[in-house]
């Protein structure tokens, strides 16, 4: 293999460029996880990670990818054979579905086209008809990260309080946590689970389940068997900056570095520049002429932009294309949309000039592919840059 010069542009949807200064922040001797100077580093990551959830109880970090989180939340609040109510809002959500199968859990599902998010009106109507609260937990995908679809969480917990039914509401952010406006606490989310590789611009390795008085009630009462993934040892160890088993240190290093990071540049700001970059990739998308994914624009998504390939042509060829010749990693389409769309990831550690340098690979791309009408959408993207600079 021939060295490859400059850097290669990752704009897969997650993982992220993991930026220097967190990659710099882990590069540092493993410490004793049981000794007074792991202390630190456990009750300052564990207490900083609350803002990014908006929450004020804990959130239980697992070694482990986002999958694991999925489960955790599962496990530590349910029973065997309990009902959830699950959407069909893409491939992310397909896959949570079979996990809680797996696990011998009864789903109750919300079919969906994956062109738009959860349907509240199902997530009202079909707890309404559950009198006899055989529900146990609702669980939404906040964005979909197959799709590019955002769905809106305020709403179906709404629609859960509008059908004044108890079972919890569980909630997936892996892909929108720290790119787009989330709340916890106030949205009355009783699971929360997240992932490091995302929008936290750290390597992959470790998960998150943001909890609450309800969910470690249900705690409490469930029947399954765990041992890895109990909060309750974790909970008690936590409290003082420890965890019951090795913890990745040197991922925690990353964590501590990358929410001074999301501090330092304040999470508003950096919701605003996920959305302004969202808004540049869909300009440049219609000017190239080809469709957004996302059917509903209340519901696009600031990390990512699937698009859909015209009739007949493969949209992993074309990734090959980009990646053959300009070293540029962009998502495929999984499960239902494989070969249909490709995704374009603008999420994490990014500026104006990262998303430039994507948009230019894809424009020309789309060149070498021989969709020859397609210009004019890097120009589209900065006039909307050059239009709405931010501080
Ligand atoms: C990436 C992702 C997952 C899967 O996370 P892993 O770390 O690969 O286990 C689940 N849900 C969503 C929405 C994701 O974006």
């Amino acid at each position: 293999m021939t060295y490859k010069s400059g850097r290669h542009f990752l704009q897969i949807p997650g993982p992220t460029n993991v930026p220097e200064r967190v990659l710099l922040a882990m590069a540092r001797p493993t410490i004793d996880h049981r000794g007074p100077d792991f202390a630190e580093l456990g009750l300052s990551v564990l207490a900083g990670i609350k803002g990014v959830f908006k929450t004020e109880h804990p959130v239980v970090i697992f070694p482990a990818s986002g999958t694991g989180a999925w489960e955790a939340a599962l496990v530590n609040t349910l029973s065997p054979g309990d009902k959830v109510l699950m959407f069909e809002t893409g491939q992310f959500a397909t896959l949570w579905k079979s996990l809680a199968e797996n696990l011998g859990l009864e789903i109750d599902l919300v079919p969906g086209d994956w062109r738009t998010g959860v349907d509240a009106a199902a997530g009202e109507d079909r707890p309404t008809a559950d009198a006899g609260h055989t529900i146990k937990a609702v669980c939404a995908v906040h964005n979909e990260t197959s799709t590019g679809v955002t769905s809106d969480i305020a709403a179906v917990r709404a629609a859960m309080d509008a059908a004044s039914h108890p079972a919890l509401l569980m909630v997936d952010t892996i892909s929108s946590l720290a790119c787009m406006d989330y709340r916890h606490d106030e949205w009355g989310v009783d699971v929360t689970v997240s992932g490091s590789q995302k929008g936290l611009m750290l390597p992959p390795g470790l998960s998150f389940t943001a909890v609450n008085p309800k969910s470690l009630a249900a705690a409490e009462a469930s029947g399954f068997r765990k041992s890895y993934w109990r909060w309750a040892e974790m909970l008690s160890a936590n409290e003082k900056g420890f965890f019951p088993y090795t913890p990745a240190t040197n991922l925690l290093y990353g964590l501590k570095e990358a929410l001074d990071m999301l501090n330092e540049e304040g999470l508003d700001y950096v919701f605003a520049r996920h959305a302004r970059h969202g808004e540049a990739t869909r300009r440049a998308v219609r000017a190239w002429g080809l469709e957004l994914w996302c059917a509903n624009e209340a519901e696009y998504s600031s990390s990512l932009t699937a698009v859909l390939m015209p009739d007949g042509r493969d949209a992993d060829d074309f990734r090959k294309v980009v990646l053959d010749n300009f070293d540029m990693s962009l998502g495929s389409g999984l499960g239902r949309v494989a070969g249909k769309v490709f995704r374009i990831g603008h999420l994490g550690d990014f500026n104006d000039l990262t998303l430039g340098g994507t948009l230019v690979g894809v424009e020309m791309g789309l060149r070498l592919f021989g969709l020859d009408n397609a210009g004019g959408g890097v120009d589209a993207a900065m006039d909307y840059l050059t239009g709405t600079r931010m501080r």
